[in-house]
């Protein structure tokens, strides 16, 4: 539409143009008519009053010189024979009398015509040569002098076109235009104006039809192009075309990154999606009402829901175990009342849609959008029955490994009970044969059987302590094989030594090596596994009397402690040390000590420390073990105190 108008625009400023050359071209035909007119009434005012030659040839002479485009005049008789004439100073041309005077000439057909009118009468245009090897287009007026009733002759004047034009039309002729006389085929008789051209040509043509004859007015005018912008619609609509233009490219080019930064976020949504759905890990988003707004295909596999199943769902999602189901209703708004720390990670128990139930780790998170507003969750789960299969797994193998090293201890300890059962068993058997001695001299004749009585009372007295005191001994053997109850319980470190002193001092006694306890007073008790400790103190305590088995080390002592933790980072854990004067741990005895199976002794099965470490470790707490001076080492390690609140 724009090019349309701009096409208009200069069709109109063309049909402007042309419309005022028209008009120019009219004016210049009627300014030719009203000259030759003039030019008429000039001549016949040349006989007025019937004038002598001579006076006629003056007059001539005056009227050449004020009109340029006569070239010369004649005045002829009735017979036309060349009376007298004058000629324009302003133009030497070399007439040719005899030529002139001929009954063909063109003068000699305009008076014809002129007679047969009876009025002024013009020839066509001829070429008249000048003699200077020039020469120019000519024209007749022949105008016959009315005497009574029959020509008493003729005035003929002779045009010249070229100065018909400069003197006619020259005046009003712009720059740019160009004024001819034509004949009606288009042969140009004479020219004015500029040669100049310009980028466009417009023509108007005029016929100025004479009495004998007709010519045709010519006018050119070139335009430039420029001429087109002073015209203000043609400014306008052209500026806004520019305008136009330059916002389409504009557009163009912004679409274009509007395309190239859509691909790359398309591609980017692809790569996270192929991300989210190669993910092992469950993904889910809900919103703040708890619906489920987004789950990945992980997520889906897990709990074996297929996510029309899951989108929108809120309170109890199918994958909650029904029994939970309460529960896990508490849990959510306790979340939605943000009473949980954010990235908050917990474990917990799923249903598949088969209902089987399983463990998942969960990390839930605020969902922060890009305006930094709270929108909703997003959780990550892990599907953990393997883990917790292979954690089972490894804890079931532990056990056996300490029931195994339990076995162990107690297999070694088995000669340390025959030696300490023969005591007992040795006295047993001594007081039961004297008694026997007793009973059979208290049945001879004159036995004091009173005091029989009474010494054999005394002897079964032994024998029953004695026989207590054994049982003392296995009992103590049999409550640490057999216990093996898991469960945590607060127990007053006092209770622990306890437990395991009447064991170690089987060993201390045949070692002899002195046992020191001491446990600061007003200890708070401490949750452990009750056995699983008892092992570890006795592990280690028979470590260290084992250290101190050789000749060279006297006295042997072993100090067996339990405090408070000592810095302010364990102020909520007891500290147990178990030390010994033996030769202490070489450095590289030291690097392996914990590994399973190592060991320097004979005998041994080297999974005593380790499995010391375990338990602690189990109970959070952590063994080590240092030089202590003079000489050996002390074992210590921790025990969480019982929090009331946790009882
Ligand atoms: P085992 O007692 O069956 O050898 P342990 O794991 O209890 O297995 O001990 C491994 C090794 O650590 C022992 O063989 C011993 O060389 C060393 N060891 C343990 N306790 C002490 C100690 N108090 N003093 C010196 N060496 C020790």
């Amino acid at each position: 539409m724009l090019v349309t108008l701009v096409w208009l625009a200069g069709r109109y400023e063309a049909s402007q143009v042309q419309s005022r050359l028209e008009r120019d071209t009219a004016d210049a035909v009627s300014d030719v008519r009203s000259a030759l007119t003039r030019n008429v009434q000039s001549l016949q005012a040349l006989q007025a009053g019937d004038p002598a030659p001579m006076a006629w040839e003056i007059n001539a002479a005056e009227l050449l010189r004020q009109r340029r485009e006569l070239v010369r005049i004649e005045w002829r008789d009735a017979n036309l024979r060349l009376r007298t004439y004058a000629q324009s100073p302003y133009r030497p041309v070399s007439w040719d009398a005899g030529s002139r005077e001929s009954s063909h000439s063109d003068a000699a057909l305009a008076c014809t015509n002129a007679r047969r009118l009876g009025g002024p009468a013009y020839s066509s245009s001829y070429f008249q040569p000048h003699g200077d090897g020039l020469g120019s287009e000519m024209m007749e007026l022949c105008l016959p002098l009315s005497g009574t009733g029959r020509p008493a002759g003729y005035v003929v004047a002779t045009y010249a076109l070229q100065e018909m034009l400069v003197d006619l039309v020259g005046h009003n002729l712009t720059r740019s235009q160009e004024a001819s006389f034509t004949e009606a085929d288009g042969t140009r008789l004479a020219v004015l104006g500029a040669a100049r051209r310009g980028s466009r040509m417009f023509t108007a043509q005029h016929l100025l039809d004479l009495p004998g004859t007709a010519l045709v007015m010519r006018m050119d005018s070139w335009h430039g192009a420029p001429s087109l912008f002073p015209n203000v619609l043609t400014a306008l609509v052209t500026a806004m075309s520019i305008a136009l233009v330059t916002v389409m490219v504009v557009l163009v080019r912004d679409n274009r990154r509007r395309l190239r930064a859509e691909r790359d976020l398309a591609d980017a949504l692809a790569f996270r999606k192929a991300m989210e759905d190669s993910l092992v890990t469950g993904l889910r988003a809900r919103d703040l009402q708890g619906r489920i707004t987004y789950v990945n295909p992980a997520f889906c596999a897990m709990v074996g829901f297929s996510p029309q199943e899951l989108l929108g769902q809120s309170t109890a999602a199918p994958y909650w175990p029904p029994e939970l189901a309460e529960e896990y209703r508490q849990r959510q708004a306790t979340r939605f009342a943000g009473d949980l720390p954010p990235r908050h990670g917990f474990e917990s128990v799923f249903m598949r849609k088969d209902g089987t139930r399983f463990p998942v780790l969960i990390i839930e998170a605020p969902l922060i959008n890009a305006q930094g507003l709270h929108t909703g969750w997003m959780s990550a789960f892990l599907d953990i029955s393997e883990q917790r299969r292979i954690e089972e797994l490894s804890r079931a193998s532990q056990e056996r490994l300490q029931a195994t090293a339990r076995l162990a201890t107690v297999g070694e300890m088995a000669s340390l009970l025959s030696h300490e059962l023969n005591q007992p068993l040795a006295a047993i058997s001594s007081y039961a044969t004297g008694s026997l001695n007793l009973l059979e001299s208290s049945a001879l004749p004159g036995a004091d059987g009173a005091a029989n009585l009474q010494d054999v009372r005394m002897a079964v007295q032994h024998i029953a302590r004695q026989a207590e005191r054994a049982g003392r001994v296995i009992k103590s053997v049999h409550d640490f094989v057999r216990r093996r109850d898991q469960t945590r319980e607060a127990v007053p470190p006092q209770e622990l030594l306890d437990a395991i002193l009447p064991l170690i001092s089987l060993q201390a006694r045949k070692l002899g090596v002195r046992v020191q306890t001491s446990v600061e007073p007003g200890l708070p008790r401490t949750l452990c596994d009750r056995t699983m400790v008892e092992q570890v103190l006795l592990n280690l305590a028979r470590n260290a009397m084992q250290a101190m088995d050789d000749p060279a080390i006297h006295p042997r002592i072993l100090d067996i402690r339990v405090r408070r933790g000592a810095s302010n980072a364990y102020s909520g854990w007891l500290e147990f040390s178990v030390t010994d004067g033996g030769g202490g741990i070489p450095p590289e005895v030291a690097q392996q000590l914990f590994t399973p199976f190592f060991t320097t002794r004979a005998e041994g099965m080297g999974l005593g420390l380790s499995m010391c470490r375990t338990v602690v470790e189990q109970h959070g707490g952590f063994l080590a073990f240092e030089p202590h001076a003079p000489r050996g080492t002390v074992f210590t390690f921790t025990l969480p105190v019982c929090q009331p609140a946790l009882t």
